[in-house]
């Protein structure tokens, strides 16, 4: 399957999958994003958004509240999740797409997967203090809206504000990351676990923001090898956190690798992300749009 060619007569987006301006990557305060899920729907949908999927980190609390809001803007909305996995020492992650958010397999996994959140958050805050930042965990606290998911980001917000860092760049140049302090290495979900809850609650999983990984050329391919034998069947090609040329890049590797392609802002939160809600370029013609036969697409 391949993009059609263009014909002036075609509507431009009822039939065209490639023309509908899907957003299936973004965050809410159900995890580490600064509004809630109902804003982030409202949102997407004035940004005009055709397809959108909220897609907390290892949480599926947004989801109901989200529903219900597409449903009353008349958006379409296809129910998502991001897995935070550990593959070969690196933290991977992998969007589930469509999945049921009831699915007592997925519920639970995820929960599992947000357990040690708490422990390491107070490590983390050991060793600011260590570094001579006191308080931090009461500090990431106040930027936490759901007590189950204390993330990176919310220390990083409480750093900016404390004036340790300009930014939210700032921070992960100079905490929280390998070799800084406040770095404390985590165990998340295996790959295949994460593919087959994804799968067994009827989604679809789509491998996030490939480009941003520190693996080199033929670790990624081991990646995306065992990725599609878990059952992985997207890669994002269009995100937030991809260049220009790293969209031709894994257009290219979804081509290779017979996968469908997915777009997602990653978006987090106005004046924090630099990416705004729908506002990411098309994808390309060559690739396969993850969303291309679903229903829900069929109906935007
Ligand atoms: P955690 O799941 O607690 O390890 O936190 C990971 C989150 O930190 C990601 O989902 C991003 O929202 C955020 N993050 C990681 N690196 C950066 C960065 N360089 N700039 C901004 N946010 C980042
Ligand atoms: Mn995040
Ligand atoms: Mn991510
Ligand atoms: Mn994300």
């Amino acid at each position: 399957m391949s993009r059609p060619a263009a014909d002036a007569s075609r509507p431009a987006r009822h039939d065209d999958p490639w023309a509908l301006n899907a957003d299936l990557h973004c965050h809410s305060a159900i995890s580490d994003g600064t509004l809630s899920p109902e804003a982030v729907v409202e949102r997407a949908h004035a940004q005009g958004v055709d397809l959108l999927a909220l897609t907390d980190h290892d949480e599926l609390g947004g989801q109901a509240a989200a529903m219900r809001t597409a449903h009353a803007l008349g958006l379409a909305y296809v129910p998502g999740i991001e897995i935070s996995v550990t593959w070969a020492n690196e933290t991977i992650h992998v969007l589930g797409l469509g999945i049921d958010p009831d699915d007592g397999v997925l519920v639970g996994g995820v929960a599992g997967v947000r357990a040690g959140r708490e422990a390491r958050a107070r490590e983390m805050a050991a060793q600011l203090a260590a570094a001579g930042i006191e308080g931090a965990y009461e500090g990431a606290l106040r930027h936490v809206r759901n007590p189950q998911l204390i993330s990176r980001t919310h220390f990083a917000r409480f750093l900016v504000e404390a004036g340790h860092c300009a930014d939210l760049g700032e921070v992960f140049q100079r905490y929280l990351t390998e070799g800084r302090p406040g770095f404390v290495p985590h165990r998340w979900a295996r790959l295949s676990d994460a593919v087959a809850w994804i799968l067994g609650a009827g989604g679809t999983a789509v491998l996030a923001h490939p480009g941003r990984y520190r693996l080199d050329a033929l670790a990624l391919w081991a990646l995306i090898q065992e990725f599609r034998e878990a059952g992985g069947s997207a890669i994002e090609v269009v995100c937030g956190s991809h260049t220009r040329d790293q969209y031709a890049r894994f257009a290219q590797m979804a081509r290779e690798f017979d996968l469908r392609a997915s777009r997602g802002s990653d978006f987090h939160g106005p004046g924090e992300s630099r990416v705004e809600l729908g506002a990411l370029p098309p994808l390309p013609d060559a690739v396969v749009p993850v969303w291309a036969d679903w229903p829900a697409a069929v109906a935007a």
